[in-house]
């Protein structure tokens, strides 16, 4: 067992979230920040295996304003990140157009444009989508667009080292104690290369650590100890299991979502950005092919990476996409992945200092995390806002207080309905 320096902000998961974050304490004059994870690579993490879209078109204003703030960042590190500004196609029947038309005014009063489309404009744009008998027209948000996530996770890691922050490999959050004195953090270190399956195995045996806010388990040899001021969660689909470890409950729960790369011969979409389907599918182009998914609202809660191969994107990929376009009878499966989104019960993120109920550990213990599927595309501005919380206790950037996780429990629920 070794101890480690102590940090005084310890942040929990090095994903888009974590990294973000540790780049707005860093760069804000906050010191001793470190970054923990079992695997900075991620290869399992929600940030790499997204879709990579970012929008503003949501129903809440602020999430609305979130992705808003993110995206001006993005577009002002374009090349860093790999942010196009090629837009967001939703198709929509009738219904579909008098939800937007709802929220039109949210996204004009937030200097969001957006355009609403008859199905004359769509065809235009679009002229491969040929079976449009069931569309009302189509909404377009020409800002919204697609990055490269993992280019924006290297880019907020990158800023927060220059700025001092620290990212520790290898190291999963097994234990905690908080009290007046600080937060105790003990960590199991993982092997030096584990494989797919020790990393998914390391992840599921956390939901078997004892809870509530213990350190009852026997100290190994392969395990780090870490004494910090203050701690943040921000282990993505597995911020349930922490906040247990760390002594508090999470309404939050992980599903696969699944996301199928396919060939459509003879079309070229790179001129397109993202498209929604009515069905719920969505696509865009993606080094030469198409990358197409879909949010399976009856997918069972809990981890499962599976990936359901042909029959997967025959049933819920090829079959919707075949009814939308003559060209997209020819789609022809080459690979996939699952991975996990990480759903609050209101698709709206989980963001502020934990309510623990022990009055000594006031102000130690802080979370980000449930963005519900849209994490790369807030993570800018929510780490920011975090970081002011933190450092200053109030934010300037935007107002935190309706993202608090206790919200739940006081009937405050930030329910966003335009969710894929
Ligand atoms: C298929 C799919 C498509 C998506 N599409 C989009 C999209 O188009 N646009 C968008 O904005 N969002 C999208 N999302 C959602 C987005 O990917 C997530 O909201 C975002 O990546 C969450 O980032 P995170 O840092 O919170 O979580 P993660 O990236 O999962 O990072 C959490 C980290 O916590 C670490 N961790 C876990 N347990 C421990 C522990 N015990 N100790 C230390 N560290 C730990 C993990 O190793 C991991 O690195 C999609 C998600 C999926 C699955």
């Amino acid at each position: 067992m070794t101890a480690e320096a102590r940090p005084q902000i310890a942040i929990i998961g090095a994903g888009v979230i974590g990294s973000a974050l540790a780049m707005a304490l860093a760069e804000r004059g906050a010191k001793g920040v470190v970054v923990y994870d079992p695997d900075l690579e991620g290869s399992l993490s929600s940030s790499e295996l997204n879709a990579g879209g970012v929008r503003a078109t949501f129903h809440q204003p602020l999430n609305v304003l979130c992705s808003k703030l993110s995206i001006d960042y993005f577009a002002a590190h374009a090349a860093e990140v790999g942010y196009r500004a090629c837009g967001y196609l939703w198709m929509v029947d009738a219904a579909g157009m008098a939800r937007f038309e709802d929220s039109e005014a949210t996204w004009r009063s937030a200097g969001w444009p957006t355009e609403a489309w008859d199905v004359a404009k769509l065809s235009a744009y679009a002229p491969f989508i040929d079976k449009t008998d069931d569309l009302a027209g189509a909404v377009f948000g020409p800002r919204d667009g697609l990055l490269n996530p993992n280019l924006l996770k290297l880019h907020f890691r990158e800023r927060a080292k220059a700025a001092g922050a620290t990212f520790v490999d290898r190291l999963l959050l097994r234990g905690a104690k908080i009290d007046g004195t600080g937060v105790e953090l003990r960590f199991e270190r993982l092997s030096a290369n584990p494989t797919r399956e020790e990393k998914e195995s390391a992840y599921l045996s956390l939901d078997r650590v004892p809870s509530p806010g213990s350190v009852k388990e026997s100290p190994s040899d392969s395990a780090a100890v870490v004494s910090a001021e203050r701690v943040v969660n921000c282990a993505g689909p597995w911020a349930k299991a922490i906040a247990r470890i760390l002594g508090y409950d999470c309404p939050a729960v992980n599903v696969r979502r699944q996301i199928s790369l396919f060939d459509c011969r003879g079309l070229d979409l790179s001129p397109y950005g993202m498209m929604i389907d009515p069905s719920g599918v969505y696509f865009h182009p993606e080094a030469g092919y198409i990358l197409g998914g879909i949010a399976e609202r009856d997918e069972p809660i809990g981890q499962n990476f599976r990936y359901g191969g042909e029959e997967f994107f025959q049933e819920k990929i090829w079959m919707p996409l075949s009814e939308r376009s003559t060209k997209f009878e020819a789609l022809r499966h080459l690979n996939g992945w699952g991975g996990l989104y990480e759903v609050s019960p209101d698709e709206s993120a989980i963001i502020g200092e934990v309510e623990t109920g022990a009055p000594s550990g006031t102000g130690r213990v802080f979370e980000s995390h449930s963005y519900s599927g849209h994490g790369v595309m807030h993570s800018y501005a929510c780490g920011v806002a975090l970081a002011e919380r933190m450092l200053d206790g109030k934010s300037k950037l935007l107002e935190l207080e309706p993202f608090a996780g206790s919200r739940f429990a006081r009937g405050h629920a930030l329910t966003e309905t335009a969710v894929i």
